[in-house]
């Protein structure tokens, strides 16, 4: 047993030390998995349905608990927190709402007189699943894997992020309360070395939610396995403000989506291009709204940037900003972590003067730094948004829907936001092109992931 220290971001204290587990711990729970995973799948879809919707009322009943300890842990702005555990209770509404009708099996044809022959798909569960989870927002892409993988009749591996270890513990703790039999969806703690022994079993399919760095390393694993491998990573996601557009609604929404969550969010957006005309003004508009954000202690209810959750990270910002400067950026707000204080504090940081040589406007921040920079019309802008590894969201702020969707439809991205950013729909299917990932959550095809399609051809004699 391998014990996992539990640190507050904002504070540097200890919380507790967690027990984790061992390669051999990990090898009983595969094992236990796989010879549960049957009998669950046998059950009927509304026994699952049951238990996952204890889980919501269990999740709703202990909201404030939960969003007190993912403060601790990754230090999320308590209100962010609870806004956290709100989505995830819509989410699971949609999940238990929807799975029945994207389970369904389907008759794609129907035997005749004169054509005897009926085709039919059947969903049928992979089996036993991995899920390897970040930690930036914990309930959710936790949720968006275990919550389908269950229903659809698997079992899964839930490897949350050593950073947000409590909260999967609570989780694991509130779906077994629920009827979700203990080997049906067992926890792996640890860090990335025990995600590493997880994937050494042979698993019927991985998911997993992170850095591309890592993305990469599993796909590297995986290769050759013929599994499912599904890989929800990094963004640099890019917005665009048309000349036209409501400027003091896109400098407040695009000071939100760049700064919500401390910038630590897959979708937040971390490069701003702003049409000539109007640039000067929405610069002044925009540092304005940052300078109204009030960063400090994140249990406090007004508070709205909290610490960075990984330390290390702090050392990627300023090199960022190191290098940005070197060639040529003015930094307007911030640049540097906070002075004289415990935990670990980046100042909200903006840049101008920026340009794609620079790592500010290429590599994912994952922090509260963002660059604007001009663009000569919507060409130009459409070409720096393409200039890009990732392609995660876009999003575009005009008052023409018709220009903002040409523009949106030749830009590479999974997700498209007309005078929106940074927000996720369980309706909607949530994927990435290049270093964003390959695979989809949400939706109905997010469901039917879970499973793979079984063709019948069915001749009566
Ligand atoms: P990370 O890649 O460092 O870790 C993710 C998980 O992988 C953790 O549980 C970690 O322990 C595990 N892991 C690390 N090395 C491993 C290995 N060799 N084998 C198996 N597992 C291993 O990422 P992170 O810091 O937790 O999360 C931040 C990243 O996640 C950012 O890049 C962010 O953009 C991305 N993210 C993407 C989405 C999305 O939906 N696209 C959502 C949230 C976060």
């Amino acid at each position: 047993m391998s014990s996992l220290l539990i640190t507050n971001p904002a504070t540097d204290i200890l919380i507790t030390i967690v027990d984790g587990d061992e390669p051999a711990d990990v090898r009983a729970k595969y094992q236990a998995a796989r010879a549960a995973q049957p009998g669950w799948a046998a059950l009927p879809l509304a026994d699952r349905l049951a238990c996952l919707s204890r889980f919501r009322a269990e999740l709703a009943g202990e909201t404030p608990k939960l969003a007190r300890i993912l403060t601790q842990e990754v230090g999320k702005p308590f209100q962010q927190s609870l806004n956290e555990l709100k989505g995830t209770l819509e989410r699971l509404d949609f999940f238990l709402t929807e799975t029945e009708s994207a389970l369904r099996d389907e008759t794609v044809r129907l035997a005749a007189a004169g054509s005897p022959l009926t085709e039919l798909i059947t969903h049928v569960p992979l089996g036993v699943v991995a899920n390897i989870s970040a930690w930036n927002y914990p309930f959710f892409v936790g949720s968006n894997v275990f919550v389908p993988a269950l229903l659809a009749g698997n079992a899964v591996l839930y490897k949350p992020s050593e950073f947000a270890t409590l909260t999967g513990l609570a989780i694991t703790r509130l779906l077994h309360a629920s009827g979700v039999p203990k080997h049906v969806f067992a926890p792996v703690i640890g860090p990335g070395k025990i995600g590493e022994a997880l994937l050494a079993q042979p698993v019927d399919g991985v998911f997993f939610t992170g850095s591309y760095a890592t993305g990469r390393k599993i796909a590297r694993r995986i290769a050759g396995r013929m599994i499912r491998l599904q890989l929800e990573l990094g963004g640099k996601d890019p917005a665009y403000v048309c000349p036209d557009a409501d400027l003091s609604t896109a400098a407040a929404s695009l000071a939100d989506g760049a700064f919500y969550n401390t910038g630590q969010s897959c979708c937040s957006v971390e490069r701003i291009y702003v049409h000539e005309q109007i640039y000067a003004a929405f610069v002044d508009q925009f540092v304005a709204e940052v300078k109204k954000f009030r960063m400090g202690n994140p249990m406090k209810p007004d508070v709205y940037i909290g610490p960075l959750t990984r330390r290390p990270q702090i050392k990627v910002l300023d090199e960022q900003i190191a290098d940005a400067r070197r060639k040529g950026a003015k930094v307007l707000l911030g640049g540097q972590r906070r002075a004289n204080h415990r935990g670990s504090y980046y100042q909200p940081t903006v840049l101008v003067d920026v340009n794609h040589r620079m790592k500010v406007m290429k590599e994912e921040s994952f922090g509260p730094i963002i660059g604007i920079m001009p663009a000569k019309d919507d060409a130009h802008a459409i070409e720096l948004m393409n200039d890009s590894a990732y392609g995660l969201t876009a999003a575009v702020y005009s008052r023409d829907e018709g220009r903002a969707r040409t523009i949106l439809s030749r830009v590479n991205s999974g997700t498209a936001y007309w005078n929106c950013c940074d927000r996720v729909s369980p309706r909607l299917p949530w994927s990435g092109i290049g270093h964003s990932g390959i695979g989809l959550t949400l939706s109905k095809y997010g469901i039917q992931t879970f499973t793979r399609p079984k063709a019948w051809h069915l001749r009566e004699c």
